[in-house]
């Protein structure tokens, strides 16, 4: 079946790209990699008229680090990049582990995390753990810069805060509090080459044997991925033993409100919340207490 036909410009600049995108209107679209918007044009699922790369503007692809920032994740910087990047790998292990787990090699040479993301599957993989650690998204418009927390930039599937003409700039994602640790889970029909049919990212932070914060994100069991504020607030304050834990990821299952679908059917997703939130919530502990 032929693609169907649409302009493709390469801007230089954030200024050159959301000058494009206001002329383009409502036929435009962003792109990054292209792998997921590329699959859509092809099945006939979008007809673009003008399609915007970000590929050309310069140092959008940064990846940078500090301390006292944190991370700083670029539009344009590759799932591959944020997977076998140093800082991130020491500081964010997690947070690499996901994109380095996210699809296959090829894949993650032309997707970006930021695309991920701007995509707003329910189930894509990098966004359980990005949100546990409180990132926040950097997005350029034509009234100026804004940030919107990762926990309400996602309002449906596919569906996200993005005003028409706003682009992305980079991720952000705070330093690691002190004794904090992450996990990421995510369980697949065809190990990690499609989508998760469920995912699980959790950030802890221990004092000694007590879990002073947490939280908990399940992915592709709504129709975005959701924090489990109820299984947060029961491991919160409490020394988090074993017991514990198998509560919290109950409470968690029970928050959720999975469907069937093509990659598992929902009373499998209510059961599997429960055992990869244990997993997760056993792995970050784990982490944390490491760091002590
Ligand atoms: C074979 C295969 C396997 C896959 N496996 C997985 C998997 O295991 N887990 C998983 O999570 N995903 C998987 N994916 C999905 C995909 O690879 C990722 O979602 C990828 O990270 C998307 O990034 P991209 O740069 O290619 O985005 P693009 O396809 O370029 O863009 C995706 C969407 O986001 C918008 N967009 C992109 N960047 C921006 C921006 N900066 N600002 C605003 N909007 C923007 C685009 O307009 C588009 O709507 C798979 C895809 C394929 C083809």
């Amino acid at each position: 079946m032929p693609v169907s036909r649409f302009e493709y410009i390469a801007p230089k600049s954030i200024e050159e790209a959301l000058a494009a995108l206001a002329r383009g209107g409502k036929e435009t679209r962003i792109i990054a990699g292209g792998t997921d918007l590329l699959v859509k044009i092809r099945h006939r699922m979008l007809f673009p008229r003008l399609l915007v790369s970000l590929k050309g503007i310069d140092g959008l692809n940064a990846i940078t680090f500090d301390r006292k920032n944190g991370l700083t994740i670029g539009a344009t910087a590759l799932l591959a990049d944020v997977a076998t990047h140093p800082a991130i790998r020491r500081y964010y292990p997690t947070v690499a582990e996901a994109a380095g787990s996210t699809a296959n090699v090829q894949v993650r040479n032309m997707g970006t995390v930021v695309g991920n993301l701007c995509n707003a599957s329910p189930s894509a993989d990098n966004i359980p753990t990005l949100m546990a650690m409180d990132a926040t998204a950097v997005i350029a418009g034509p009234e100026g810069y804004r940030r919107v927390a990762l926990d309400q930039f996602f309002q449906g599937p596919g569906l996200t805060a993005l005003a028409a003409g706003e682009i992305v700039t980079a991720i952000t994602v705070p330093p690691p509090p002190a004794g904090s640790g992450t996990a990421y889970h995510s369980i697949s029909q065809r190990s990690k080459l499609d989508c998760s049919a469920v995912g699980v990212g959790a950030m802890v932070v221990m004092k000694a044997q007590d879990c002073t914060a947490v939280r908990l994100v399940v992915g592709a069991c709504a129709p975005v991925p959701m924090r489990t504020h109820k299984a947060e607030k029961m491991l919160t304050g409490k020394p988090m033993t074993d017991a514990l834990v198998r509560r919290a990821a109950q409470a968690a299952s029970e928050e959720t409100s999975p469907i069937t679908d093509v990659r598992a059917s929902a009373p499998y997703r209510w059961k599997m919340v429960s055992v990869l939130t244990i997993r997760a919530l056993t792995d970050a502990r784990k982490m944390a207490l490491r760091k002590q």
